[in-house]
């Protein structure tokens, strides 16, 4: 006789748990959430650097950052203007909710009005753990290539907004756009779509205006 039991069901629903009083908590202190994944160098770094480099005059902006190990990431978006706190996964490769609550205990939520969260990069498990954050963004970027819609459908299905990174060098790189389009499309049909470039600006306010459409209530005076 063999006794079947579902391990990832349980985790899943443990971990679900946690998102929701997670959400619980970003929602009674009115911080809106974002979670950032994406490949390891799609740019999600760079990205929270350009946010805050846009926003954090206008809002107070705390960034918690996923890594295998090391805080560079961290130091980089509190070198930005971020509060910003670091999770060590101890080689786990994406954050989930239990990881992202202690973290979360490590900020005064009152004090703040954006959560960027910084997943691991890594295209397959962080979109199966929900961390209570209120918009899934994914970062693809050009050098990466036209066919990840087709290869890691799963992160392209359940995302919120997508942001093709890097556009400056679709010049240099065999990036077929409308084959890229087209497998987003398939997937995900109203997926907002954010082409821009960190490197030179482009693109980055239209990201800019989509996102603080969601922030409520600025805390900055
Ligand atoms: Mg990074
Ligand atoms: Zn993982």
């Amino acid at each position: 006789m063999v006794k079947n039991v579902s391990v990832v069901e349980n985790i899943h629903s443990a971990n679900d748990q946690l998102a929701a009083e997670i959400r619980q908590r970003l929602d009674n202190a009115s911080v809106f959430s974002i979670n950032i994944m994406a490949s390891p160098g799609a740019g999600k770094t760079s990205l929270i650097e350009r946010t805050l480099h846009e926003l954090a005059a206008l809002h107070e902006i705390a960034v918690i950052d996923g890594d295998v190990a090391t805080s560079i990431d961290a130091d980089r978006a509190a070198e930005a203007g971020a509060t910003a706190v670091q999770i060590n996964t101890g080689g786990q490769c994406h954050i989930d909710a239990n990881m992202l609550r202690i973290a979360v205990n490590e900020l005064d939520l009152a004090n703040f009005d954006l959560l960027l969260v910084e997943n691991v990069g890594n295209l397959i498990c962080p979109v199966s753990f929900q961390l209570g954050t209120h918009k899934n963004i994914l970062i693809a970027s050009i050098p990466e290539g036209d066919d990840k819609p087709y290869k890691y459908p799963a992160m392209y299905q359940d995302v919120d907004a997508l942001i093709i990174n890097k556009i400056d060098l679709l010049p240099y790189v065999d990036f077929d756009m409308a084959y890229f389009e087209k497998g987003v499309q398939l997937l995900n049909p109203d997926l907002v779509t954010f082409p821009l470039s960190c490197r030179t600006g482009e693109g980055i306010q239209a990201w800019i205006t989509w996102l603080t459409g969601f922030i409520n209530n600025p805390k900055t005076t």
